[in-house]
């Protein structure tokens, strides 16, 4: 029910805001490497802010609980990544208006990939967050509508997938985001917001698991 849902998402959300916290380090040298070192502050401080308005989240559905994470990022994270997130977040979040469950959640991650793909321009390829959703919310739609799997081991093979998109960025050039600018020197780095995308991912099973 709608109270069940509403203590899943706030468990998410915490879940999520700290882990980024734990990863802020991590996250922030991989984006010195090919960016502005600030992936890992910028994540960290969107999700927190999100986290800390547990109080107004109380009484929310929780499609508009998802709804303002959305808006929160949009203008708590800054950067490239902070629409990407939040505005792909706020727009999907109408797929959740009837309930979570297996159908909307499929909805959701469609819809949520095809928003960044729309606002950002990046393929497949360019060495973004694109690269480790894509493969992930396939195979998410593949297990539950084609395989009849169950949504936590559609969401655990989604994670798999999440992190061979991740490894795909390290060799690849960088055509989008700032680290496009490097041209071939961003081969050989990982590509921070795909690395953030597979940790947001990762704790989603990971709440989904308990
Ligand atoms: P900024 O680059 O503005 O400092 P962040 O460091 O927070 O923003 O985020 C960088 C990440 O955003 C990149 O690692 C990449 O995954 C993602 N990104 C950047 N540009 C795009 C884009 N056009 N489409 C999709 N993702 C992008
Ligand atoms: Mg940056
Ligand atoms: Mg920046």
């Amino acid at each position: 029910d709608v109270d069940t849902q509403r203590e899943a998402v706030l468990a998410a959300l915490d879940n999520v805001a700290a882990r980024l916290a734990d990863e802020k380090k991590y996250l922030t040298n991989l984006d010195s490497e090919i960016g502005d070192a600030d992936h890992g502050t910028n994540m960290e401080r969107g999700f927190g802010k999100a986290a800390e308005k547990r109080d107004e989240f109380a009484e929310m559905d929780p499609h508009e609980i998802v709804k303002n994470i959305g808006t929160t990022l949009i203008s708590n994270v800054g950067g490239a990544a902070g629409p990407l997130y939040g505005g792909s977040i706020m727009f999907s979040s109408q797929e959740l208006q009837d309930g979570i469950t297996a159908e909307t959640s499929v909805a959701f991650a469609e819809a949520y990939l095809e928003k960044v793909k729309d606002r950002g321009g990046a393929q497949v390829g360019s060495k973004t967050m694109v690269d480790a959703l894509t493969p992930a919310v396939h195979t998410y739609k593949k297990s539950i509508e084609q395989d009849d799997l169950p949504p936590l081991t559609a969401l655990a093979k989604a994670v798999d997938a999440a992190e061979r998109g991740v490894e795909f960025t390290v060799p690849i050039k960088a055509l989008k985001g700032r680290a496009s600018f490097l041209d071939w020197r961003s081969v050989g780095h990982q590509d921070p917001g795909a690395t953030s995308t597979l940790f947001i991912m990762e704790e989603l099973l990971r709440t989904a698991e308990e």
